[in-house]
């Protein structure tokens, strides 16, 4: 992965953000506070902005200087949860790295959101997209599949019970409605699918 699959990658990524912030909002309007939309263009935007000179370093730098950006200002839980699966990912990843050393790096990535969220799989939580994206990824799922298995994920935690994050307040109400940190890892999935093969194809 190159500096310009990396700007690419972002640009992308904060313009589905910005295009879905509404629809994202009003999934956290059924079963939280209406704001996730708002908290991921916020975050995302201020990265965008800072893109110039995140791309000036390693890829695995940059991907964690964006991390650092995101729980600054996405706010909200998922805030401190986003920012730690990028920083993460970042500090995992060595310098050149191929396949295998993106799944190991990606598998820590996921397990440091749950630790940092005290949350695990089958709590209707982005937990429950990012887990399911590591399952396909380590059985050789290539990135086209790996994002429908990302959607088809989100969709799952519609029947779900939330037990973590405010949905859990709700507590049986919380049924029905897709998790909106859910929705956004299935977003995201679709764009790293979209952006990254026209690059690279892997
Ligand atoms: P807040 O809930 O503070 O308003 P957001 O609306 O931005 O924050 O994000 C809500 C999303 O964060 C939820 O849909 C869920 O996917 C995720 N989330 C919340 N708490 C946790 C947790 N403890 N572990 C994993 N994900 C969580
Ligand atoms: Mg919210």
């Amino acid at each position: 992965m190159t500096s310009g699959d990396f700007r690419a990658l972002v640009g992308a990524m904060a313009a589905a953000i910005a295009e879905n912030a509404d629809h994202l909002t009003d999934l956290d309007s059924a079963i939280g506070d209406g704001d996730h939309g708002a908290n991921m263009k916020r975050g995302f935007q201020a990265v965008l902005g800072e893109l110039d000179q995140l791309v000036a370093n390693p890829v695995p730098n940059a991907i964690k200087a964006a991390g650092m950006k995101l729980v600054m200002t996405v706010g909200g839980a998922s805030g401190p949860l986003v920012g730690t699966f990028f920083m993460t990912l970042g500090k995992e990843l060595p310098a050149d790295f191929d396949r295998d050393a993106l799944v190991t790096a990606y598998e820590k990535a996921v397990d440091a959101v749950a630790a940092r969220g005290k949350s695990q799989a089958g709590q209707k939580t982005m937990l429950d997209v990012l887990y399911p994206i590591l399952d396909a990824a380590k059985h050789g799922a290539d990135l086209n599949q790996i994002a429908a298995r990302a959607k088809a994920a989100a969709e799952a935690t519609i029947p779900m019970l939330a037990t973590r994050g405010r949905a859990s307040f709700l507590g049986e109400r919380s049924i029905g409605h897709m998790d909106p940190g859910a929705a956004s890892v299935a977003l995201l999935a679709g764009v790293v699918a979209r952006t990254l093969p026209t690059h690279e194809g892997a």
